[in-house]
């Protein structure tokens, strides 16, 4: 069996650490660098649902897109939801491990497997990382449908493949519009407004759209919209990651059995479909 140390550089080779961003925190967050790792779970968020699922499934390393600290901490005391993660993972010998902007701006990477679960082919980075002379890694891509659909069947392309969540996916724009291009960008996107309008798609894929940029973004050019809940549009790279790092254990003879979380840990758990009676208000008279 490989020790944790061999296994984080793997991933380490796969999302380089120097690609992520100067606020994030990635990296291990736990483990003994000499513990053997025989069982690896991915998902995307750390928290103690997920971590619970480690546990039970007798996991030895835990690697998650979204990091347990992106600031410092003056505790890991277990009455804080954060500690009783570390307390978790230490009691069980479970090493923890974080890929996040790092992972968004590989090649492949978060957008990659986006676009994989919505079957578009990716073109380019939406914003190309200048460093890549080979102009394949950045964050969010560029992708072309292999034929033409219209928003609605777009739409209901993304519900189908996307994994279920309470929100579903959200859309603005006109729903029998044709769609041969769209930008996708797994996590939540709305700062990238101004490269998608350059690039001159016609629809944009990603989560946490707010009012404002949204609302600007329309008014601007007629860009269809397509707003995934965060967690759906990041669990494919779950799948893609787990695919390479079972293709680097068959490499190197190492054994390692690999999962994938199914666990939906997304934060919002219902959605209320509002009345489609015509506006009224405060219950006036009919
Ligand atoms: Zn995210």
């Amino acid at each position: 069996m490989p020790r944790l140390s061999e296994v984080t550089a793997a991933l380490d080779a796969l999302w380089p650490p120097a690609l992520a961003e100067g606020w994030d925190a990635v990296g291990t967050v736990a483990g003994d660098p000499d513990a053997e790792v025989g069982r690896v779970l991915f998902a995307v968020d750390p928290v103690q649902e997920i971590v619970d699922e480690a546990v039970k499934l007798g996991a030895d390393l835990l690697v998650t897109h979204h990091p347990l600290y992106l600031r410092g901490t003056t505790t890991v005391a277990a009455d804080t939801f954060k500690g009783r993660v570390v307390h978790t993972l230490i009691k069980n010998d479970i090493g923890l491990h974080v890929a996040h902007t790092n992972a968004d701006r590989a090649d492949p990477g978060v957008s990659d497997a986006l676009a994989g679960a919505l079957d578009v082919r990716v073109v380019r980075p939406l914003v190309p990382d200048p460093a890549d002379p080979a102009g394949r890694r950045g964050l969010g891509r560029i992708c072309e449908l292999e034929h033409p659909l219209t928003l609605r069947e777009l739409a209901g392309r993304a519900a189908d493949r996307l994994p279920a969540t309470a929100q579903g996916i959200r859309v603005a724009g006109d729903l029998d519009s044709t769609i041969r291009t769209i930008a996708v960008s797994g996590g939540s996107g709305d700062s990238l407004f101004a490269d998608v309008r350059a690039a001159g798609v016609d629809a944009f894929l990603t989560a946490d759209l707010r009012h404002h940029p949204a609302s600007e973004a329309r008014e601007h050019a007629p860009l269809a919209l397509l707003d995934a809940a965060h967690w759906a549009t990041e669990w494919p790279w779950c799948e893609l990651a787990a695919a390479q790092l079972d293709e680097i254990s068959d490499r190197h003879g190492w054994g390692l059995r690999v999962h994938v979380s199914r666990t939906v840990t997304d934060p919002w758990t219902a959605h209320a479909a509002s009345n489609p009676a015509p506006l009224s208000t405060f219950g006036a008279p009919n």
